[in-house]
């Protein structure tokens, strides 16, 4: 079966906010496994629902996960919320919705992940480092927010220029791919 598309920036569907999910069905199950899918693939080491047009409050994270070892160990989480953020910490990041850029932003260092499993177990995780980073910006992208977001607004314009720049080449190889006909 074919993998669900991830959206990109500029869709404005990542800028929607997601909504809380009350009771977890059939389709929710089914979303997380697309999502992990679509995370091993690439690989990243999360995603979030949004990121495959379904606005619920659901992400996926594996930090552990390498190419070399295999162990996919996915986290699930329905409804996460961060509490207790501390420090700053700097970070290089990407984003499998904003293709080909990475930019350091200023995160928490530590924080506290609560939500619940598929089953409606609860989840509390204290995270440092990455994989706090992580869960940092997946939960933005339940609220619409983008890592380029939490730029310089000069690094986030060179950005915007260059996607469009590239995605206008993109259009323009696809009009010649026409004329092929
Ligand atoms: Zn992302």
């Amino acid at each position: 079966m074919a993998l669900r598309e991830v959206l990109q920036f500029p869709d404005s569907r990542l800028k929607q906010k997601s909504r809380t999910i009350e009771h977890v069905s059939e389709e929710h199950r089914q979303l997380a496994q697309d999502m992990c899918e679509v995370m091993y693939d690439e690989p990243g080491i999360g995603l979030a629902a949004p990121q495959l047009g379904e606005h619920v409050r659901l992400i996926v994270v594996d930090t552990e996960w390498s190419e070399e070892d295999q162990e996919p160990n996915a986290l699930i989480v329905v409804n996460p919320e961060l509490q207790e953020p501390e420090g700053t910490i700097k970070w290089n990041e990407g984003c499998l919705s904003v293709p080909d850029f990475n930019a350091d932003v200023e995160r928490a260092e530590r924080v506290t992940l609560r939500g619940f499993d598929l089953d409606g177990n609860p989840i509390e995780e204290h995270a440092e480092g990455l994989r706090a980073v992580c869960f940092q910006h997946e939960v933005d992208h339940l609220d619409g927010i983008l890592f380029i977001d939490r730029i310089s607004r000069l690094k986030r314009s060179l950005y915007v220029k260059k996607r469009k720049k590239q995605l206008a080449l993109e259009s323009e190889d696809d009009e010649r791919d026409g004329a092929h006909l």
